[in-house]
């Protein structure tokens, strides 16, 4: 049976060339970089060209890159690292109510501790507003935390805007971009971020990879201890051939990244336009300030998990939200911040698409989802009902 992989949001397949690049670090390259000889200089070398060619990738310094495990442990550094540093000045931190959970929950752990924590509201589409983050700051604010865009239904945030606003206030900006890159351009100037997590398996490099950019001069205060890898932010050995490849990884995801994205968006929108054209669904996100390879649809009377199941069978990857809650029957906290009814919610479907896509596997999602939904809907009570 063909196979299609529509879940790039969860996660992508290391490339070829990743690979390659990281295989000698597996074998002759095996040197500690801490170490002062050969064996150990010669790693220390491409370790530090990986970091520069992250900086390059969105417009820092080398010196400005921390490499961590992933997105979510960078997520967890600059949030925590932040509030730590910060907390004589201030005790109130600012967040969206559709972050990753890599985010909600760490400024969670830090409410018990005692921060006052402000999560702003999202429009229909899922989209922050700029005035509402303005609204919410006092001067005990220390952090603003709102990612670039949305890993469920792909919403682009007003991060420049944010960021713009928080420098004029003074208040450390932190963005998780790990959906992000590859997708958008980014340079940190731009977006007036003092701190953006990144993770390499969303971009065709490997898992257990990330980092998070520092802008100079913004105190983090770790609570990790035992080494002086990473400037002591991020102590340990270092996981060199996965940062070997997350090097290799963005240099390749930001290469032609317009031609690449344009191709992509357009087999987005026509299996959009193609899903919009049955009974009773609905778009969740916007519609054109998305990330380049999100759909995500709510079909009514129609389980999401049922028709992932259903997908599946036919060789069609996809999930129903983020692959960390996928496993849990709440629906989204995305979609009921957008203001969905629980039912809606849960009849959520995402693709997400990525660069080895085709038009014709687009075409047999587009053939298989109507037959697949028309056999559940005549199995739904609901709405067997509604069509008496
Ligand atoms: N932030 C966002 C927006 C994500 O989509 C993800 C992964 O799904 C993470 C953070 C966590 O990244 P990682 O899997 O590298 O820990």
């Amino acid at each position: 049976m063909k196979k299609i992989y529509l879940d790039h949001g969860a996660t992508t397949q290391l490339s070829e060339e990743v690979f390659e690049t990281m295989k000698p670090y597996l074998f002759e390259l095996y040197g500690n970089p801490s170490s002062l000889h050969s064996f150990g200089r010669e790693v220390r070398k491409g370790l530090e060209e990986a970091r520069e060619k992250v900086a390059a990738a969105i417009g820092a310094q080398p010196r400005e890159i921390v490499f961590t495990s992933g997105g979510t442990e960078s997520d967890n550094l600059a949030i925590r690292g932040v509030a730590r540093a910060q907390q004589k000045k201030g005790n109130h931190i600012i967040t969206s109510a559709v972050e990753h959970h890599a985010v909600i929950d760490t400024c969670h752990a830090l409410k018990e501790e005692g921060f006052d924590i402000t999560v702003v509201p999202v429009d229909e589409t899922g989209m922050v507003s700029v005035k509402d983050v303005a609204a919410a700051i006092t001067d005990k604010t220390i952090l603003i935390t709102i990612m670039m865009a949305n890993n469920e239904v792909g919403t682009i945030q007003p991060v420049a805007e944010i960021g713009k606003l928080a420098r004029e206030k003074g208040i450390t900006f932190h963005t998780d971009a790990v959906q992000a890159i590859g997708n958008l351009p980014i340079n940190v100037e731009e977006l007036n971020c003092d701190l953006l997590s990144l993770s390499g398996h969303k971009f065709y490099g490997p898992k257990g990879t990330g980092a998070l950019y520092v802008r100079k001069g913004t105190r983090l205060k770790v609570y990790s201890f035992g080494g002086s890898q990473e400037r002591k932010l991020r102590p340990g050995t270092e996981n060199v051939p996965g940062i070997i490849g997350l090097g290799k990884a963005i240099e390749l995801a930001v290469k032609d990244m317009e031609q690449k994205t344009a191709r992509v968006a357009g087999l987005r929108d026509r299996l959009i336009d193609g899903l919009l054209k049955l009974p009773d669904v609905r778009l969740n996100g916007h519609r054109t300030q998305r990330l380049p390879g999100n759909v995500n649809v709510s079909i009514q009377y129609v389980e999401g998990e049922s028709l992932i199941l259903s997908l599946d069978l036919k060789g069609i990857a996809s999930s129903s939200g983020s692959a960390c809650t996928s496993g849990s029957l709440d629906p989204s906290h995305v979609l009921l911040a957008m203001g969905l009814d629980h039912q809606t919610a849960h009849g959520s479907l995402r693709l997400t698409l990525g660069v080895e896509n085709t038009d014709e596997e687009i075409d047999y999602v587009l053939e298989v989802v109507p037959e697949i939904v028309e056999r559940l809907r005549a199995m739904s009570p609901v709405y067997t009902c509604k069509n008496d």
